[in-house]
C-alpha cells in the first residue's frame, strides 16, 4: 500500500453535494481534492459525456454508471440506483426539480435545528436556482442562481383538458413544484435546458477545473476512513485497482444517502448492535447510533392507460409534456402528502419499465409525506459486500394513502373533459375491491431514489443523531457529511435541489470557521 498524498481538505463523492462544496471551497483558496468512485469525462466544452448524460430524458436504469445496489421494498427486493461518476446521482436522474414545502424545512427547525428553517435556508435556495420562465406570481423561486431550469411543456390539447378538468373540481393553479402551495395543478420543473441535463460538473466543477488549489481524482473509490481519537487522519482508496492512503486536515463525505453511513460502519463507526454482530466492536470504536438509522424515501406507483381513439389522433407523440397535482388526503393536514403526475410523449427513455407504457397516457402517484423508516447497515466489513438496504415499508397508513391516490386517480380520469383522452377500460380495474388493490400496489410499489436521513442531522443531546447543524460527525473535530444523508426527515419533493441548497449552506459556513 502506498502513502503517497497529503491534502488539506479531501471531499469523497463528487456528486451533487460534493461537486458544489468542491467548488465552493476551492474558489475560497482552499487546496482541495475531490475523490470520486466512477469516471470524469472532463469539461464539457471537451464533449466527452456520453450522451446518456448530456440528454435529460435518460434516466439511469441501462447506465455503466451505477453502483448496482438492490433494496427490500416489502417482500421484493429491487434495484437502487445510485451515480457512480463525476455528477453523482445528479448525472443519471431524472432531473425533476422540486423545493419541499416551507413548512418541512420549519419541521426540521422544530427537531432542534435552529439554523435549518425555511427563512435560513431561502437565500441559499436562491443562490441554486434559476428559473426560467416563470409562470408564477410567487416569490419564493430562484431566478438568479446557478443551476438553470426551465418548465416542462404541456400546451398540448391534452394538457388543456387535464387543466379543465381540475378547474371543474375547484383546483387552484399553483407553483406545483415550489414551497408555498399545497393543493391545486401546476406544472413540472427539470434543471435541464433545451433538453440537455444540467448536471453538477457542468454547473459547478467546470468553474474550478483547472485551478492549481484544486484537483479530481476519479475512478478513486475510498473503501475506510483511518482515525484515531477525535480525527480522520487519512482514506484508504483503490484507485485503478491499487491501494492507496491519502492523508487529510479535514475530511468532507459527499458519498450520498447510501455511500456515507457505509463509509462509517467500515470504518468502525455505527450502532453498537451493528459492530458487535460483525465482530468489529473494539475499545476505540465509536459508538453513533444513528448511523444507517432513519432511512426515508418517497414511494409510489407508475400506471398508465391507452388513448382513446380520439386521444391517439390529437396527441402530439413526439412532445415530452407533463403536469402535476398536489393532493391533501386529510383537509386538516398543513400540507399535500400526495401528487399525481400526468405524463404523455417521450419524456423518460432507456428504462424497460417504462418502455412497456410507450405511447399510453402515464401516471405517477407519489406518497411524499410517508411513514415507513427504513435502514441501511453493511452486511460485512469487506468492501466488495454491497450493504443490506431495506425500507420497511409496512405502514398501513402509507398503503392506505396510496390506494386513496388511486382512487383519486381512477375518479379524475372519468370527468369532464379529460375523459374523452382515455380509454378508461385499459388502466387501473378492480379498484373497489381493496383486497386486489393493496396486493396491486404492493407488486407495483416502487421507490423514488430520493434517499434521506441515514446520517441525520441533529444537536449532540439528540441520540439518533450523526452529525451537528455544521455538519461535524458527533466525535471528531475534523470529519464532515454534507450530503443528501444528513436531512433529519425527507421533504415533500424531489430532492436534488434541497441537496444543492444544503450543499451551498455547509461550505459556507465551513468557509466562514476556517
Ligand atoms: C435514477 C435516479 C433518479 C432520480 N431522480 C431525481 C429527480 O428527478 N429529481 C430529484 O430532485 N432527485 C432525483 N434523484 C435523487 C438525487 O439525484 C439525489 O438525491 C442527489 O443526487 C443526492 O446527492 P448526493 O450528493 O447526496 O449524492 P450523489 O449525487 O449520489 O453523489 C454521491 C457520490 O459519491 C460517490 N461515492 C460514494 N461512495 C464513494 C466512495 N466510497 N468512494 C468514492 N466515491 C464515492 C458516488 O459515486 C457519487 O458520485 C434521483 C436519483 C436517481 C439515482
Amino acid at each position: 500500500m502506498s502513502s503517497n498524498k497529503f491534502c488539506e481538505i479531501l471531499i469523497v463523492g463528487a456528486g451533487t453535494s460534493g461537486s458544489v462544496v468542491a467548488t465552493r471551497l476551492a474558489q475560497a483558496g482552499f487546496n482541495v481534492t475531490l475523490i470520486e468512485a466512477g469516471p470524469d469525462f472532463g469539461p464539457q466544452k471537451e464533449n466527452r459525456w456520453p450522451s446518456e448524460i448530456v440528454d435529460d430524458k435518460f434516466v439511469g436504469e441501462e447506465t455503466d454508471f451505477d453502483w448496482g445496489y438492490t433494496a427490500k421494498l416489502g417482500s421484493k427486493e429491487i434495484r437502487y440506483l445510485r451515480g457512480k461518476i463525476v455528477g453523482g446521482s445528479s448525472a443519471i436522474n431524472a432531473s425533476g426539480i422540486n423545493w419541499g414545502l416551507k413548512n418541512d424545512y420549519d419541521e426540521w427547525k422544530k427537531l432542534g435545528l435552529t439554523n435549518w428553517d425555511f427563512d435560513s435556508m431561502l437565500p441559499f435556495f436562491k443562490k441554486v436556482e434559476n428559473l426560467k420562465d416563470r409562470n408564477y406570481s410567487d416569490i419564493s423561486r430562484g431566478t438568479s442562481g446557478e443551476l438553470q431550469v426551465s418548465r416542462q411543456k404541456a400546451e398540448g390539447a391534452y394538457f388543456k383538458s387535464f387543466i379543465e378538468t381540475c378547474k371543474n373540481r375547484g383546483y387552484n393553479f399553483i407553483d406545483a413544484t415550489g414551497p408555498d402551495s399545497s393543493e391545486g395543478y401546476g406544472f413540472v420543473t427539470r434543471n435541464s435546458v433545451n433538453g440537455k441535463r444540467e448536471h453538477p460538473s457542468k454547473v459547478y466543477l467546470d468553474q474550478v477545473r483547472g485551478l492549481k488549489n484544486f484537483s479530481i481524482i476519479a475512478n478513486c473509490e475510498v473503501i475506510r476512513i483511518i482515525w484515531k481519537n477525535k480525527k480522520a487522519q487519512a482514506v484508504e482508496a483503490l484507485h485503478n485497482n491499487k491501494r492507496i492512503v491519502i492523508n487529510t486536515d479535514h475530511l468532507i463525505l459527499c458519498s450520498g444517502s447510501v455511500g456515507s453511513p457505509t463509509l462509517l460502519q467500515r470504518s468502525g463507526i455505527g450502532p453498537y448492535e451493528l459492530l458487535k454482530e460483525l465482530d468489529f466492536l473494539t475499545s476505540e470504536s465509536k459508538i453513533i447510533d444513528g448511523v444507517g438509522k432513519n432511512l426515508q424515501d418517497h414511494f409510489g406507483i407508475r400506471f398508465s392507460y391507452l388513448p382513446s381513439k380520439y386521444g391517439m389522433q390529437n396527441i402530439d407523440w413526439g412532445q415530452s409534456e407533463s403536469m402535476r397535482i398536489r393532493l391533501k388526503e386529510k383537509s386538516e393536514d398543513v400540507g399535500h402528502n400526495l401528487t399525481l403526475s400526468s405524463f404523455v410523449g417521450s419524456h423518460i427513455k432507456n428504462n424497460e419499465e417504462l418502455a412497456s407504457h410507450a405511447n399510453r397516457i402515464q401516471f405517477v402517484t407519489w406518497l411524499v409525506k410517508p411513514i415507513s423508516v427504513g435502514y441501511l447497515k453493511i452486511a460485512s466489513t469487506n468492501y466488495q459486500i454491497d450493504p443490506v438496504i431495506n425500507f420497511q415499508f409496512n405502514n398501513e397508513q402509507d398503503i392506505e394513502s396510496l390506494l386513496f391516490a388511486l382512487k383519486f386517480a381512477k375518479k379524475f380520469i372519468s370527468e369532464e373533459p379529460i375523459k374523452k383522452w382515455i380509454d378508461q377500460s385499459s388502466g387501473l380495474q378492480n379498484i373497489a375491491n381493496k383486497k386486489d388493490i393493496i396486493n396491486w400496489i404492493n407488486d407495483n410499489l416502487s421507490y423514488y431514489y430520493h434517499m434521506v436521513g441515514t446520517c441525520r442531522m441533529g444537536n449532540e443531546l439528540d441520540d439518533g443523531s450523526v452529525v451537528n447543524e455544521r455538519g461535524l460527525v458527533h466525535g471528531f473535530d475534523n470529519m464532515y457529511i454534507f450530503d443528501a444523508s444528513i436531512m433529519p426527515q425527507i421533504p415533500r419533493g424531489m430532492l436534488n435541489l434541497t441537496v444543492f441548497t444544503i450543499a451551498e449552506k455547509m461550505a459556507k459556513h465551513f468557509i466562514e470557521k476556517y
